[in-house]
């Protein structure tokens, strides 16, 4: 058998493997295969990478606003050349497909790089407040320091770019732990980082979440915690890091509405339900899958014929092809929770469609974790299928007769992430803009993000947004003129 690659961590420019010597699986969910080793870091690791951020800590935040953007503009490059190769890469990793992951990894990150290389300038503006006639107020930002960056195995490249380019551009220096899950395309960024940014400016270290994840987030030279995951994980760490008082952004989960009105142009809605929400490129692990489904009575029996026209048409199946349209969860331990949730829905829950799992799906690849497109219906939105997170090809249609009726459903909810409405009235679409609790509100239109805007959640999807002004703090002077 072939020698299986070995990744190693980036700590203070160089690429270092565990010091334990310990190293975990990393596992294609299209086959059940181990396909390489990464670091089984732990306390020591972190040490070693939060001490290497905080040495580089001084000279990278003294850069210019200029500067700092030259060396983001070089990591947006580094995007450009090797994008597709890291995408590909994630792929074997992850199982979210390449027509997904590359342009998501090439074009995607280097646009994600360019805009924080834009923003550099805004980190170091203040104001000044005329006080009275005697005195002058004035305010400056400065970056906090080391940035613990928690990230999860669902988009690692995207995740770890949204929180440390930004990070980085307000000042700060950098400690990624990746998620055990999926490391790979994230520990082989860290090589092609070697080099190109300054040492210790952005460090990786990958572990598990008890290990590494527990170490870092409870590290006195951790200035503030960005952390994507569960809410049960979010909890975790938030106590975690009760003792040092260390500030924390949180992105966690979703259960989201995407609510579909009789007037809404039903072609752009039930794609906008479907192929963009819950039956993904990644098999519905996004945390904003619009996994609950309202539809407006009068038509629903139309909805239910369009939504399963096209679940239809997904070609589940090896993700590294490019006719594919969905690939396998990611893990094991996510088949066996979704599937999991296939059992209780089919007692508490009509099943429209789907349900089978396993083999049975992908004859071709029997050790994948597949699970095809799956819809229930119910009238009960308190059922564990509309309040618990799934995070697979899994959805739940909901009738509804009015917009109260709606609105009611969609926020009876723990979750506040993300919520969905198809209309073509422009004022219901505002009032539902205002209303609805959550973070973030597509109108005819599903899942699009950019981190030209905020992005994050209200109630248990968690606070913050990784954009560079929440990663500087302010202080204030007033001086007597
Ligand atoms: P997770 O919470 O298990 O893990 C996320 C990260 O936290 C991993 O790196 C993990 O190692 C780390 N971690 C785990 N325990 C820790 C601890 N005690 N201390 C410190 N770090 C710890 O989540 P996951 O399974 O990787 O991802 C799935 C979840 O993430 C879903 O619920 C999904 O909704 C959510 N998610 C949210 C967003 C968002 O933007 N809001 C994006 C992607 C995923």
């Amino acid at each position: 058998m072939a020698e299986l690659a070995e990744y190693r961590n980036l700590i203070g420019g160089e690429l270092r493997p565990a010091a334990s010597g310990r190293l975990l699986d990393a596992v294609n969910p299209a086959t059940g295969e181990v396909f390489a080793r990464i670091p089984a870091g732990d306390r020591t690791d972190v040490d070693a990478a939060v001490a290497a951020a905080r040495a580089a800590f001084p000279a990278w935040s003294a850069l210019t606003a200029d500067q700092r953007a030259g060396y983001l503009r070089k990591v947006a490059a580094l995007f450009r050349e090797h994008g597709a190769d890291l995408g590909r890469l994630e792929t074997l990793d992850n199982g979210r497909i390449v027509r997904e992951n590359l342009p998501r990894n090439g074009p995607g990150m280097t646009h994600m790089w360019t805009l924080a290389a834009g923003q550099t300038l805004e980190a170091v503006t203040g104001q000044t407040v005329v006080l009275g006639p005697n005195s002058l107020g004035l305010t400056r930002r400065e970056p906090y320091g080391v940035i613990a960056a928690v990230i999860p195995w669902n988009a690692p490249i995207s995740m770890l770019s949204a929180k440390a380019a930004f990070a980085l551009a307000a000042g700060n220096t950098v400690v990624v732990k990746s998620a055990e899950q999926a490391s790979v395309s994230v520990l082989r960024l860290g090589e092609l980082l070697v080099g190109v940014l300054p040492p210790g400016v952005l460090n990786i270290v990958s572990g598990l979440g008890a290990e590494a994840g527990d170490a870092l987030v409870r590290h006195r030279g951790v200035n503030k915690i960005t952390m994507t995951g569960s809410t049960e994980t979010g909890r975790l760490i938030q106590r975690a890091a009760a003792d040092a008082l260390t500030p924390s952004i949180f992105e966690l989960g979703g259960k989201s509405p995407n609510i579909v009105f009789a007037d809404a142009d039903l072609d752009a809605a039930a794609v906008g339900v479907t192929r963009t929400s819950v039956f993904t490129g990644n098999a519905g692990q996004v945390c904003v899958a619009g996994s609950r489904i309202l539809v407006q009575r009068p038509v629903l029996d139309e909805m239910l014929g369009r939504i399963r026209a096209i679940a239809e048409k997904v070609v589940l199946g090896d993700p590294l092809e490019t006719t594919t349209t969905m690939g396998p969860l990611v893990s094991q331990a996510q088949y066996d929770r979704v599937v999991g949730f296939l059992e209780t829905g089919a007692k508490e829950a009509e099943l429209v469609f789907g349900g089978r799992h396993g083999a049975e799906v992908v004859p071709s690849l029997p050790g994948g974790y597949w699970v095809e497109p799956t819809l229930f219906r119910t009238d009960d939105n308190s059922l564990s299928i509309c309040q618990e997170e799934i995070f697979g090809p899994v959805a739940v249609i909901i009738p509804f007769d009015t917009d109260e009726e709606a609105l009611a459903i969609a926020n009876d909810t723990r979750y506040g992430l993300a919520a969905g409405v198809w209309t073509r009235d422009l004022a219901r679409a505002h009032r539902f803009f205002r209303d609805l609790e959550s973070g973030n509100v597509w109108v005819n239109i599903y899942r699009q993000t950019g981190q030209e805007l905020p992005f994050g959640g209200i109630k248990d999807s968690g606070y913050g947004h990784d954009r560079i002004l929440e990663f500087t703090r302010e202080k204030s002077a007033v001086i007597a003129t």
